[in-house]
């Protein structure tokens, strides 16, 4: 549990000035920032191999090719926002499956399937600040269906705040854009 000093915080024998929470879809067991209008979306990946999936030919385009390996790749993303579970799904399977036709030559193998919830918002903006009760706690969070993409920007927005608390994130996604008015 985390303890709170006038100066401090302290977690186990971790001491600290702030704690920033960057958990994805686990902030809905977070007591300070549960209360921020969260939308996860569902999105599911097939890895298929193939003969002529080449190691360092990444596709990023409506669907995206990842290759992991000589002859393997994760195809991806499906977009639910009714599902909200973690489990795959044979339509997105098989969604996928016809995506992979037109990214790869020849016959391939579905080899494993995936399942996943994208921390997101109702405005679809990360959530980037502090607790409008305490500058010890903070957020950084909200990344996503783009999150590996804008993650890098974003962190860099808030080590900004966090050296100078000045330095503001963009509007679009600094957490007093939730404060009530
Ligand atoms: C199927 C799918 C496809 C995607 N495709 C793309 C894409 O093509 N391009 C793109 O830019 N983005 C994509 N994304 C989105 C991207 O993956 C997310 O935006 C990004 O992972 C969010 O990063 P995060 O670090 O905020 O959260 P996460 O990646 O969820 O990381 C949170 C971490 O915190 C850990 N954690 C949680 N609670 C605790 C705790 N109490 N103690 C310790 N650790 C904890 C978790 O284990 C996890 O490792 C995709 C997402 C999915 C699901």
């Amino acid at each position: 549990m985390i303890k709170r000093h006038t100066n401090a915080l302290t977690y186990k024998d971790i001491e600290a000035n702030q704690i920033i929470f960057c958990e994805g879809c686990n902030v809905t067991n977070n007591p300070w920032f549960n209360h921020l209008p969260w939308a996860f979306t569902k999105g599911e990946m097939i890895k298929i191999e193939n003969e002529h999936i080449e190691a360092n030919k990444l596709i990023y385009g409506d669907r995206f090719l990842l290759p992991v390996d000589k002859h393997k790749a994760w195809i991806g993303a499906t977009y639910s926002i009714t599902d909200l579970t973690s489990t795959p799904t044979a339509e997105a399977k098989s969604e996928l499956e016809q995506a992979a036709i037109g990214l790869v030559n020849g016959p391939f193998n579905t080899i494993e399937t995936r399942a996943a919830l994208r921390p997101s918002l109702r405005d679809r903006h990360p959530v980037l600040g502090f607790s409008d009760q305490t500058m010890q706690i903070g957020i950084f969070n909200g990344l996503g269906s783009k999150g590996v993409l804008t993650g890098p920007f974003r962190a860099s927005e808030m080590a900004n705040l966090i050296e100078n608390h000045l330095v503001q994130p963009e509007k679009m996604v600094n957490i007093s854009r939730f404060n009530k008015k």
